[in-house]
């Protein structure tokens, strides 16, 4: 039987040969994966997860896709995504369990309405709920780590596990899941504070407006780079005199130096090679190497 025919047999989500992955990207790059795969199950998961394992099969799993840039050649073997089964959001006094799939700001929200605080941070960033865990997303006023208390995962066997916070190994703009790309997490668990339910919605509000405001909008991954320790990337590659640097489709931000955005349809090329050349750049300028923060996916 054929592959896809295997893949349909386990999965009751999309199943698809020849996906083009852009419109799963913020970015709106990347060309096809081979196998494109949405589960609505932790059962359907654990047997594909199982299935790929004993053919020897490549996967990754993607998210909301606010983090990723994708090369134009695509992504050999099977891209898994979970679908809206893992989106539900559920409150048990101060604990909150929310879907991997479920948008962190709407986890955020339902914080709010249930007078829960410890979300603002990373709830006013895009992506999903694991994304959030992986990438350990938020801003100054947060990061994702803070309040979760374990992840429930899917390993690359099968298997069905809970991870304690510890075991999730966040740090800066990290986590475990970066480099062990063993499982994949399916639910989150966060030990929140009690808070004043209309205070947290009014400051998750006037952080998106601001950021809105005061952002780039269009099609872009966030900032591009990590921040050295003490220093802006933004504020370097301004610095640097990268600022409106163009290479095709793609620009660096007049507004925010660190966001290279799809202006006018870039390829994954443009926008790689324009970020290649402000890392260039930075070096020569600041002496100083920038580390990608957004996943470059695929052959470059
Ligand atoms: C306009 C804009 C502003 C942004 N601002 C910020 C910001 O202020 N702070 C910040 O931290 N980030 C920011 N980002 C980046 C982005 O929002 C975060 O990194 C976000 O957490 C990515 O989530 P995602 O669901 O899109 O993950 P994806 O980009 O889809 O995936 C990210 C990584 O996580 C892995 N992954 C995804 N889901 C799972 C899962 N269930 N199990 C295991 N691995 C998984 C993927 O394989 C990939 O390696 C911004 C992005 C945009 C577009």
């Amino acid at each position: 039987m054929a592959l896809i025919d295997d893949l349909r047999r386990i999965a009751s989500g999309r199943v698809a040969q020849d996906e083009p992955m852009a419109g799963y990207t913020t970015l709106g790059v990347g060309g096809p994966a081979d196998y494109f795969v949405e589960v609505m199950s932790e059962d359907e998961l654990s047997s594909l997860m199982k299935y790929v394992t004993e053919n020897g099969l490549e996967w990754m799993i993607i998210g909301d896709g606010a983090n990723l840039l994708i090369s134009d050649k695509g992504i050999r073997g099977i891209v898994i995504r979970l679908g809206e089964e893992f989106s539900k959001i559920e409150v048990d006094g101060m604990r909150i369990t929310a879907g991997s799939s479920a948008r962190i700001s709407k986890v955020a929200d339902v914080a709010a309405k249930n007078d829960l605080s410890g979300l603002e941070g990373v709830g006013t960033v895009p992506g999903s709920v694991g994304g959030a865990i992986v990438m350990n997303a938020g801003t100054h006023r947060g990061y994702i780590d803070e309040v979760t208390h374990s992840v429930r995962v899917v390993t690359y066997t099968g298997e069905k596990r809970v991870l304690s916070k510890a075991e999730c190994g966040f740090t800066y703009r990290n986590s475990r899941f970066q480099w062990d790309r063993t499982m994949i997490i399916t639910y989150a668990v966060f030990n929140m504070r009690r808070g004043d339910g209309a205070a947290i919605q009014e400051h998750l509000d006037s952080v998106r407006k601001h950021r809105a405001e005061t952002q780039p909008q269009g099609k872009s991954a966030g900032c591009f780079f990590k921040n050295p320790t003490g220093l802006s990337a933004g504020k370097l590659i301004e610095g640097a005199g990268c600022k409106g640097w163009r290479e095709g489709g793609a620009v660096v931000s007049g507004i925010h130096g660190n966001f290279i955005m799809n202006a006018d349809n870039a390829t994954a090329t443009d926008l790689y090679m324009l970020a290649e050349r402000v890392r260039d750049q930075v070096r020569e300028v600041h002496g100083i190497e920038l580390e990608y923060e957004v996943r470059l996916i695929g052959e470059w």
